[in-house]
């Protein structure tokens, strides 16, 4: 494998993947590494991204993970270190954000420039821009989205400066939209200037594509980025890369196609409605009949297995809300989000084991699980199937040896004909 151009390091599973997507329609060939590759990568990649699930554990933990990426990205060859969190900077004042920042500026201290990075969420494509210093999603400041109730990371105040301050030792300024319209030039200036003052990081404000495609360029030679996925659409030309429908290319696709979804998020129930109204073969499975000890996964498998010779099939736990409430009222939330992710996963194994080649999966921590019980290590990053969400392509040991065609779909992505639409777009 030849050397990697940028190494991102991404604090969550299917933030990866939105990063990943980001930086493939931006021309460069990525993989998507999950947790840190204990060998190189085999394929030739220009970026790859480590998926690390660091948001919420404890912050030492979470330092030490990060410092572990950047060694392997650095040994591959890395030119600069991304490090990728949520557009909506999920984080508590006790937070990772501010501390894993600071660990790998210190870690690349000895870097020339490597005294001084930015932060910005900024990805106006999914809503979230950034104006002198505040945080928006959509219209409304992050503190009013409801990011403000998130049963993790409470996000109570949209001024990112000063959240970040409260997470940081060193001093966090702003790069305001009036410097990010002028450019390049001024940009790099008022980082000059917030050196002098003793300023180690700097909150970028961006409200349009426009203003992180005049980031990117001022970033060249900057060792660490830290970001949403939003800043990866300006950095690929700064290595000379275009953008290409090669970057995006992966094998023909083969064998049998399904989907299985643990997801209970409002698009994906809509998609559920959408396949099964297609006259599609469609089965649900019941938490309660698990947690009583029935063998679904099993039955599941032998439902499959004579339909998915003639396409694809869909098998769900999918639920409203208040079904949802109701069943974890009696196991408990995450007894039944436990048990549903395991016989769901075990579900996708045994399809795989059975010839499916396509697979689609929704739900961000269903996806983990399957991933999980796929035994997948890495995938090549392909084609968008909607905003956020692409084809990848990975070798599972459950597939004896061949490759797999995957999607993970996290709760309220893709259209509502995503379920069939995704396999379409594969042919
Ligand atoms: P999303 O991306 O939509 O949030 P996730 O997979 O991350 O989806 O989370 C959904 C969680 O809900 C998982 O832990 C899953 O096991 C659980 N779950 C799925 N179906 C049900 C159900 N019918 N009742 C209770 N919990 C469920």
């Amino acid at each position: 494998m030849s050397k990697i151009l940028l190494g991102c390091i991404a604090d969550d599973f299917t933030g990866a993947t939105d990063l990943a997507n980001n930086l493939v329609r931006s021309g460069m060939r990525v993989v998507q590494a999950i947790g840190i590759p204990s060998q190189p990568i085999a394929a030739d990649a220009d970026a790859v991204v480590i998926a690390l699930k660091s948001r919420t554990i404890a912050k030492a933990e979470a330092v030490e993970q990060s410092l572990a990426a950047l060694r392997w990205l650095q040994d591959q060859g890395a030119q600069q270190i991304y490090f990728k969190y949520c557009s909506t900077f999920d984080s508590t004042p006790a937070g990772n954000i501010g501390p894993v920042t600071e660990a790998l500026m210190d870690a690349l201290a000895n870097v020339e420039g490597g005294d001084f990075t930015i932060a910005t969420p900024a990805f106006p494509d999914n809503q979230r821009s950034v104006f002198k210093g505040h945080l928006f999603v959509g219209e409304t400041l992050l503190s009013e989205s409801g990011m403000q109730n998130h049963p993790l990371t409470p996000m109570t105040d949209a001024n990112l400066v000063r959240v970040l301050q409260a997470q940081c030792e060193r001093k966090v300024g702003l790069i305001d939209y009036r410097v990010v319209a002028q450019g390049e030039a001024a940009i790099r200036s008022r980082i000059a200037q917030l050196r002098g003052e003793g300023v180690g990081l700097a909150v970028v404000d961006a409200l349009s594509n426009d203003d992180l495609l005049r980031l990117g360029p001022a970033l060249k030679g900057m060792p660490l980025v830290t970001a949403g996925s939003g800043v990866a659409i300006g950095l690929p030309s700064n290595f000379g890369i275009a953008p290409s429908s090669h970057a995006s290319e992966l094998p023909a696709a083969t064998g049998l196609q399904a989907v299985v979804s643990g997801s209970c998020s409002l698009a994906t129930n809509r998609q559920v409605l959408a396949f099964i109204k297609a006259g599609r073969p469609a089965l649900g499975i019941d938490p309660l009949r698990i947690a009583a000890g029935v063998d679904v996964a099993a039955e599941a498998l032998a439902w499959a297995e004579p339909l998915i010779q003639k396409g694809p099939v869909l098998v769900y736990s999918t639920a409203d809300s208040n079904a949802v409430k109701s069943v974890q009222g009696r196991l408990g939330v995450e007894e039944a989000g436990a048990m549903v992710e395991r016989t769901v996963a075990a579900i996708a194994r045994g399809l795989v084991q059975r010839g499916v080649r396509q697979l689609v999966v929704a739900g961000g921590e269903t996806s983990g699980a399957c991933v999980q019980a796929l035994n997948i290590t890495q995938m090549k990053i392909g084609p968008q199937i909607d905003p956020g969400v692409p084809w990848c392509h990975a070798s599972s040991e459950a597939a004896a040896g061949e490759g797999v065609h995957i999607t993970l779909k996290s709760g309220n992505f893709g259209s509502d004909d995503f379920f069939t639409q995704a396999f379409t777009m594969l042919q």
